[in-house]
């Protein structure tokens, strides 16, 4: 019997073939992440509003199965009614799509719409548009036009909350003709796939592009393995050195590296020493002025925005952790949350605009925080001055120790998570109750949800707070230690 199909099954084949095989045969073999959870969760909230956005529609309900959409789809068609239709249901050569949005068009067409939470119409949104119009075509529904309507990247929240012009459709139609015509044969080649065993394919770069597949461990379980592995080159270094047949990066001769950067992992990861260079790391911070300012902030960005002022995916500030150095080593704490659920941008502006008005403020990957105070200092014109300051004053301690500091244990990665452990492993974070930025984003929308108790509040604040508390600190730490003649052999 020929396997059924779907368009998420059909986008997983067009991604990788063994991808579509486990999902369909050993589907308990996945394993969801918090980022592909996070992606759902805002794709149901997007649809959601696209759907408010549509008065008078009907939505087709999967009850008690599919077999019901399909019907109650076939139905209002043949009943000619007019509005829009939500999840409107076909099937056609054994593949079953639901769309998320049909509207009539005045010559009596329907208008295909695809509901996309990006800002952009990207590539595999197109093919996934191909699926549904290649099947509703099948299935007798005259399509006149067919779009993606992806959030508008220039919508911004007036003051009435009022989300008409969140949208923007692209419109695909003559785009897409190429990819429905080849969809007979994309079906045909996923049914051969399904009717065989699992497929060999060695997990690669296609394994994230265009999503994170959640059989990872089960690929990588039947795979040789390597200590040191070539791909730990950050920026794709490895890939030429894997397709030479080298697995461990051990192994490679040190004429086949060919960058400085990628020379120092290389040779770092050969003979486990640590590559320091104090002195370059002291003329590289000499000119940071006291009070030295160690700043970092937590951000919350939803899809669709809630607050005046922001854009979908704007990233608004909810929280910071400032260490204040007045002289070396004299060092105060100054912190900012607010997890009320209110709009917390203006507060952290005055919190932010009271930080002192001289001095350097050190960050990690400058253009995170800098862009941040320029959409504050934007929000609010009385504040700018202060805020324009402190980042007129950011200096960045990334290319700091990225130029003056490698550990093999960071693996190729300068991230303050990677660094932090190699240079002072008793401040991990993983001994922390908030772990990193995606984890203080899920604590802070636990805090602000109206059904937490006051005691959960409590104990996520405090989560919060110490977590971000860890990231000034570290910063602090890093610094001294690369600054310190000999400190890499007298830590390791
Ligand atoms: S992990 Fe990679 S190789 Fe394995 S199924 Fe997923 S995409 Fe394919």
């Amino acid at each position: 019997m020929a396997h059924s199909l779907s368009k998420s099954r059909i986008a997983a084949f067009e991604q990788c073939s063994r991808k579509l095989w486990l999902m369909t045969q050993r589907p308990e073999l996945a394993e969801e992440n918090a980022g592909t959870r996070a992606r759902f969760a805002s794709g149901h909230v997007v649809g959601d509003v696209a759907c408010r956005q549509r008065p008078g529609g009907v939505m087709v309900e999967a009850d008690p199965d599919l077999s019901a959409a399909l019907r109650q789809t076939k139905q209002l068609l043949a009943d000619g009614h007019n509005g829009p239709i939500f999840e409107a249901t076909f099937r056609f050569e054994g593949v079953l799509v639901r769309c998320d949005i049909l509207e009539r068009r005045v010559d009596g067409s329907w208008h295909m719409v695809e509901v996309k939470s990006s800002t952009t119409a990207k590539p595999e949104h197109l093919t996934d548009l191909a699926t549904q119009l290649w099947v509703a075509r099948g299935a007798g529904l005259r399509v006149g036009a067919a779009s993606i309507r992806h959030l508008n990247p220039a919508f911004r929240l007036p003051e009435s909350g009022d989300l008409s012009g969140l949208f923007v459709d692209s419109t695909q139609m003559e785009a897409i003709e190429p990819l429905v015509e080849e969809r007979g044969a994309v079906v045909e080649a996923a049914r051969m796939v399904l009717e065989g065993a699992e497929p060999s394919v060695v997990p690669s770069s296609h394994c994230s592009k265009p999503y994170d597949c959640s059989f990872r461990t089960h690929c990588l379980a039947g795979q040789p393995s390597a200590e040191w592995p070539v791909e730990i080159l950050p920026h794709g270094g490895g890939r030429r050195l894997a397709r030479m047949g080298y697995t461990d990066l051990r192994d490679v001769p040190a004429e086949l590296i060919s960058t400085p950067g990628h020379q120092r992992i290389h040779r770092a990861t050969v003979t486990g020493t640590v590559e320091h260079d104090a002195l370059g790391a002291q003329a590289a911070m000499a000119n940071w002025v006291y009070p030295r300012i160690w700043l970092d902030f937590e951000t919350v960005s939803e899809a669709v925005p809630q607050w005046a002022g922001c854009g979908p995916w704007r990233q608004v500030p909810f929280q910071f952790s400032a260490h204040i150095e007045t002289a070396h080593g004299v060092i105060d704490h100054v912190e900012f949350l607010q997890t009320d659920g209110a709009d917390p941008r203006r507060a952290c502006a005055e919190a932010l605009a009271g930080l002192p008005a001289q001095g350097s403020v050190i960050v990690w990957f400058e253009k995170f925080e800098k862009d941040r105070l320029a959409e504050l200092a934007k929000d609010f014109p009385d504040l700018a001055m202060a805020l324009a300051s402190l980042r007129d004053r950011v200096v960045d301690l990334l290319p700091v120790a990225r130029d003056h500091w490698y550990h093999r244990d960071q693996r190729g990665s300068w991230s303050l998570k990677r660094v932090l452990p190699t240079i002072a492993p008793q401040l991990d974070y993983a001994s922390l109750d908030v772990k990193d930025g995606a984890q203080a984003q899920d604590a802070y929308r636990e805090a602000v949800a109206p059904d937490t108790s006051p005691e959960r509040r409590e104990e996520l604040e405090e989560g919060l707070r110490n977590y971000c508390l860890r990231d000034t600190k570290a910063m602090i730490i890093i610094a001294k230690s690369l600054s310190q003649d000999n400190f890499a052999n007298l830590a390791h």
